[in-house]
């Protein structure tokens, strides 16, 4: 941890007096006057996604992109040089365990494929780093739970990249459904899906991705469901189609329609897609009112009503929120309205695992969350 002015005096100093940084930067922080702690993170995976957190996180106060770790080394230059990285913060996937000795850097954000997050994670945290992971957190329950049990032992907090749980108008919808104005709530529809493009790539290979589109996008539908009813479903049905088996190979799911039931008496009818394209819909319905959001969960801005009209609350970019938030969580112990921690992602890999099980087995599936 360090405070802005420190970061200041950091950039001003010997690492970049040699001009990295341009003027523009340094007035855009100095325009914040921002004193608090920031939190310093060096991302791991320097891919799509990890190019959308880096630029959103230009605009944080509290936490600032300080590292890299990836196995390109043109990229790691490309990176250094738009971000003003130092050389001695960035590292490969064979020597980032030295980032223990690193006392500049406070939390690693891993945003790798997915079969690689469990043993990463593993690592960052014998190297005593915070760490931040993409979903899925993992392939299954089994490994999340070792994960867990790597942070903890290490005395190190896992996040989990939920960027979603800090959105403004996901969260005035719940803020609406906790207070009651939504009367009982009896149904929850999750549609979630995409036309994904080119068969070579990892999210379809079972090996890296640990699954097809449940994984990636039906996840959202898992998670959504669980925020927006705001219980812990208690079982699962699911039912698997698959229209190009060669496309979608032996364990990689193409569409995957599920059902859950929560204790309340709650029922929520999902969809997860790699076929289908305008599949991004939230639908929640109570005795004496609903919201819909559509998109309800891409890169926003997000769009919403509820039977009292339109959702207002103004769009901010995901990811700058997401980080900002998370700092406040690792250095401020803020708890969050929905939790991002390595606990909420298990109950989704849970859930997950229950899906896979009941759309192969043709049976209900019951869950204890608890
Ligand atoms: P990507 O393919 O664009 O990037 C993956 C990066 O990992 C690449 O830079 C690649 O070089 C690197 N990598 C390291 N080892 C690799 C290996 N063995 N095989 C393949 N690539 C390897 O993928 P992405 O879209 O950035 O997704 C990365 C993670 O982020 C995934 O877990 C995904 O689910 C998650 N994600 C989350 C969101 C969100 O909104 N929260 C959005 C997109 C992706």
């Amino acid at each position: 941890m360090n405070s802005r002015r420190g970061f200041l005096q950091m950039i001003t100093g010997s690492v970049f007096s040699f001009s990295l940084i341009s003027r523009e930067a340094l007035a855009s922080v100095k325009e914040t006057n921002y004193e608090g702690p920031v939190l310093r993170v060096a991302i791991m995976g320097l891919g799509s996604y990890a190019s959308r957190v880096a630029e959103a996180m230009q605009s944080c106060k509290k936490a600032k992109l300080v590292g890299v770790i990836s196995g390109t080394p043109s990229k790691i230059k490309d990176w250094q040089t738009k971000y003003f990285i130092p050389e001695k913060n960035c590292y490969h996937y064979g020597n980032f365990d030295e980032i223990k000795n690193n006392p500049d850097i406070d939390a690693v954000y891993v945003i790798t494929p997915n079969a690689l997050h469990h043993d990463q994670v593993i690592r960052v945290a014998a190297a005593g780093k915070h760490v931040i992971c993409e979903k899925p957190m993992a392939l299954n329950a089994k490994e999340g739970q070792e994960m867990i049990d790597a942070c903890e032992k290490a005395k190190v907090r896992l996040l989990v990249g939920y960027r979603m749980h800090f959105e403004a108008k996901t969260l005035e919808v719940i803020r609406m459904r906790n207070e009651g104005e939504f009367g009982k709530i009896r149904f929850f529809q999750g549609l979630c899906g995409f036309r994904i493009g080119d068969p070579g790539q990892w999210r379809l290979n079972k090996k890296l991705s640990g699954g097809g589109s449940m994984m990636d996008i039906g996840i959202y539908a898992v998670n959504g469901a669980r925020y927006m009813v705001g219980e812990e479903p208690v079982w699962v049905t699911a039912q698997e189609t698959k229209t190009d088996s060669a496309k979608f190979k032996e364990g990689v799911d193409e569409t995957i329609q599920f059902q859950m039931g929560f204790p309340g008496g709650a029922v929520a009818s999902c969809l997860s897609t790699y076929a289908m394209n305008n599949l991004d819909r939230f639908f929640l319905d109570g005795d004496s009112g609903f919201a819909e959001m559509q998109p309800s969960t891409n890169y926003g801005p997000i769009k919403g009503r509820t039977h009292k009209g339109e959702l207002s609350q103004p769009h901010i970019t995901h990811q700058t929120v997401q980080m900002e938030e998370m700092a406040s969580i690792l250095f401020e112990g803020r708890q969050p309205i929905l939790p991002v921690d390595g606990k909420e992602a298990l109950k989704d890999l849970k859930i997950i695992d229950a899906v896979y099980l009941a759309a192969k087995t043709g049976t209900k599936v019951s869950l204890d969350l608890r």
